[in-house]
């Protein structure tokens, strides 16, 4: 258990490392990112064999989206930092020359990252890569909720870094809190939007900064003009890829009545594709993370509602992939974020309607819209506000690393990926350097008879 003395002290000498400057040389940050970038090819084994533990991950999702995500943002970043972290040069006024101005990128100091379990590798890593970038100490909290992969990363960050420059703490909300009663320079939160909360209240107390990566009801909006088979397909996959307990899987689907029955039926056709008869048996369906989230999930089934899946084995935490039909917002289901393999479906007639329903939720992490249509394309992009956008696909664009991913409103404040990390654990100071070869006197006392000539300046 981490006392309060403890994690000041670990916070102290953190910050005793980042004083010596050491962090500020971008040669530096480029080696450690190639250091983390080797170890996290040497232990892939070693980390699948872990996600296989905590959420009967398959090797393939492991390596796709948590390992190699890691690896392929580690190298976009190697490529791009030298310029990220390069002053930038900005124009003088004219009523300052001589001078010259520039914006430089300097490191926020000591920053905490605390994870959630649904990709606990991946949402340690990725943040810490942008944290590197930038030139910070870091302490990472993983959730206790996935201890085989917690583990994992804390023994890899401690085969690379010395801890008063990069550290992982393990424990539950009880460490979390310790730590948040500390001073960071940063705090980078991915989790739920009820802890976010606790988060940013415990950061107001020490003006911190935060990144709040939240999730909610992300939804998928369908149009009968669709490419049929591939809408189906991507939707089945993003819906239950790890089980459903993605913070951008389509949380419900809002289906134009003219689509809907082809639609379900597709749908059910790739689930079996995916999984077979029976997903208990397949090698490629994850569990329910516990026991608490399993029963939590279990009881958002209407079983008069399911038309695919709807079988629930306690002792396995497993849910099958399900569909339920008829859905309205009184439904359980449509309460709060399902964050499990539960795909409620919502009939609608008129493309305004759908977006009506979405305006009457708190702002989603994601949005997704199948339509070939532009305009309708267009409709939706203007009249809805969400973190990200994905057209006739799912999850997808959380992979690229030039855009940059995060939320808004309920679903979250700042972003990250390439760039944006760099610039989330950026401070941009402003700096107007002025030359000693004259100096007007205009500006200083006494003022008599200078009036005329400042309004004559700026009329
Ligand atoms: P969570 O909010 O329960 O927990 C996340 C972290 O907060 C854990 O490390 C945990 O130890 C800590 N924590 C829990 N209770 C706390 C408390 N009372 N005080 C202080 N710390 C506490 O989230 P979760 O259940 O791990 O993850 C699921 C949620 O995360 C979903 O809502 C999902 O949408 C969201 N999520 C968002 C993203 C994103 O990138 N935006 C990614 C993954 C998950």
């Amino acid at each position: 258990m981490l006392t309060t003395n403890k994690a000041a002290q670990l916070i102290q000498k953190q910050r005793i490392f980042f004083q010596k400057d050491t962090t500020k040389s971008v040669d530096f940050r480029m080696r450690q990112l190639k250091i983390l970038q080797s170890e996290l090819k040497a232990n892939q084994e070693e980390i699948v064999k872990a996600l296989q533990q905590d959420l009967n991950k398959p090797a393939f999702e492991s390596i796709a989206s948590e390992v190699a995500y890691g690896i392929e943002e580690i190298k976009y970043t190697l490529k791009h930092l030298k310029s990220w972290a390069k002053p930038t040069k900005a124009s003088t006024l004219l009523t300052q020359l001589p001078a010259s101005s520039q914006v430089m990128a300097e490191p926020l100091g000591v920053v905490l990252i605390i994870g959630p379990w649904n990709y606990p590798f991946q949402l340690m890593i990725a943040p810490l890569i942008g944290a590197i970038a930038a030139g910070n100490c870091a302490i990472l909290k993983p959730s206790e909720l996935a201890p085989a992969t917690a583990k994992i990363v804390s023994q890899i960050i401690e085969k690379c870094f010395i801890s008063d420059y990069i550290t992982v703490v393990e424990g539950d909300k009880d460490t979390t809190q310790e730590l948040l009663a500390q001073k960071f320079d940063h705090i980078f939160f991915t989790g739920g939007t009820k802890i976010g909360q606790i988060i940013m209240e415990a950061a107001a107390k020490q003006l911190t900064p935060v990144t709040l990566e939240l999730g909610g009801k992300s939804p998928c909006i369908v149009e009968p003009d669709i490419h049929l088979d591939y809408t189906a397909r991507r939707i089945a996959w993003g819906k239950f890829i790890n089980a459903g307990q993605t913070c951008i899987a389509p949380d419900y689907l809002l289906v134009h009545r003219q689509i809907k029955q082809p639609l379900l039926d597709k749908i059910k056709d790739y689930i079996s594709e995916f999984y077979g008869e029976n997903p208990a048996e397949s090698p490629d369906y994850c569990r329910i993370i516990n026991h608490h989230h399993w029963q939590r999930l279990q009881a958002l089934i209407d079983p008069d509602k399911v038309i695919i899946g709807g079988d629930c084995q306690e002792d396995e935490r497993y849910i099958a992939p399900t569909v339920m039909d008829n859905v309205t917002w009184e439904d359980a289901v449509m309460e709060d974020e399902i964050f499990g393999p539960i795909l409620p479906i919502v009939e609608y007639s008129d493309l305004n309607e759908a977006i009506a329903q979405v305006n009457g939720q708190p702002k989603p992490l994601a949005l997704y819209l199948f339509s070939k249509d532009k305009q309708k394309q267009n409709r939706v992009l203007q009249a809805t506000s969400s973190g990200g956008v994905c057209l006739n696909d799912t999850i997808m664009h959380i992979a690229s690393p030039t855009l940059p991913f995060g939320g808004v409103g309920q679903s979250g404040m700042g972003a990250y990926h390439g760039k944006a990390s760099f610039d989330t654990f950026s401070h941009y100071k402003s700096v107007l350097n002025r030359s000693f070869l004259f100096d007007l006197k205009l500006r200083y006392p006494p003022y008599d008879g200078k009036l005329k000539f400042l309004n004559w300046l700026f009329r």
